[in-house]
């Protein structure tokens, strides 16, 4: 069953148009993340569904119900800011009661669920403590539990994270991602961070200008991107621009500079004499000694990074940029050769032209 259901939202402030009619199904517990550059919608999209914004045209269904219209209270969703919006004069257990007090709960099972939330979000030890008493992951904490308390079938996170220090903010992604499992609730999560996004999804929704580009597990995301604007928003991506010197059924012969060939499998469709677009990640590319390799370059910048170095290469196909492990160091300046494994080069949609002109 499809528990969310974006059909053609339009979102527009005066003529500006936020939302060009994006379309989105969203499966019952799944974890869905709308990633993309800041101002090209995703908290939009957001308040839309949690009805903080009226639409100007399309519809939201929540299992197949048309809840377009419907008041954010009677929506039945959790909502989780990136400012936490706690109540400062309550304490945790107040925070967290109030969402039902408001519901008119009865007293006892607000106090059993009050419990259970603070158990769930591990705060059962701060249930007295006032917001300012805690760190900025615990009062995060605090607003997810106020969300989860009332049992809602949809929880919405707005850059939740966002105000967190780095190594917080990672262990808050494994915090947030095993109690979305473990409750099962269908979540959507806004970020602008694509290792955010990466880590924590089952699939990824990237967005650009109002519009949606890809929404794609993240292995696919990232492997796969549909275009060049996708492929450089998640991550780095080197774009080889290849002549075609062959296309046959079992695959497609690129010439590189400097003579050597990639013969790329599959069938993507690039005609003899027109270039080819094509993605390579920065891991995906091998240094390797310069006598007999399928292209060459020279080492112009080299970064160790902890887990790996970063190499900035000069070559006949532009600079391209190879991380390598650490148990293999290559200096500046150095001759290298460039090895490339053709079954991960990920040719780019719209990525062909002719060797005479210029590539799309
Ligand atoms: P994101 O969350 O991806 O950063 P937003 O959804 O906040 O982007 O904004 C999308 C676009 O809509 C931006 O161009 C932004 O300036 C515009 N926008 C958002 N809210 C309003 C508003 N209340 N009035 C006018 N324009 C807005």
């Amino acid at each position: 069953m499809t528990e969310v259901s974006i059909l053609s939202l339009v979102k527009s402030y005066g003529k500006a148009e936020a939302l060009k009619g994006i379309s989105l199904n969203i499966d019952h517990g799944e974890f869905v993340s709308l990633l993309g550059p800041s101002g090209c919608g995703k908290s939009t999209t957001l308040k839309c569904i949690a009805g903080f914004e009226e639409i100007t045209d399309g519809k939201i269904l929540f299992d197949n119900k048309d809840i377009s219209r419907k008041l954010p209270e009677d929506r039945d969703i959790g909502m989780v800011f990136q400012s936490y919006a706690l109540f400062p004069h309550m304490t945790v257990a107040q925070n967290l009661a109030f969402g039902l007090e408001m519901r008119r709960v009865p007293r006892a099972e607000i106090k059993q669920r009050v419990a259970r939330a603070m158990d769930m979000v591990q705060l059962t030890k701060y249930a007295d403590r006032y917001p300012k008493m805690l760190s900025g992951g615990q009062q995060q904490r605090v607003a997810l539990g106020r969300a989860l308390v009332i049992e809602p079938a949809i929880l919405l996170l707005d850059e939740p994270l966002a105000n967190l220090d780095a190594k917080l903010r990672d262990e808050m992604r494994g915090f947030i991602r095993d109690l979305q499992k473990r409750v099962g609730i269908t979540t959507i999560y806004v970020t602008h961070d694509q290792d955010e996004a990466m880590t924590m999804s089952d699939r990824v929704v990237v967005m650009f200008n109002g519009a949606i580009a890809q929404a794609a597990r993240p292995e696919d995301v990232y492997n796969h991107p549909a275009t060049e604007e996708v492929a450089k928003f998640v991550g780095n991506a080197n774009i080889l621009e290849l002549p075609v010197a062959a296309q046959g059924a079992e695959g497609t012969l690129l010439t590189l500079p400097g003579g050597g060939t990639l013969n790329l499998p599959g069938t993507a469709s690039g005609q003899a004499g027109s270039l080819m677009r094509l993605m390579a990640r920065p891991e995906q590319i091998a240094l390797v000694d310069p006598s007999g390799a399928q292209l060459g370059g020279r080492i112009a910048k080299r970064y160790f990074s902890g887990g790996h170095i970063e190499y900035h290469v000069d070559t006949d196909c532009g600079p391209l940029l190879v991380l390598g492990p650490t148990s293999q160091t290559v200096a500046e300046g150095q001759a290298v050769g460039l090895s490339f494994d053709a079954q991960r080069l990920w040719p780019m949609q719209g990525g062909v032209g002719t060797a005479s002109g210029v590539a799309a």
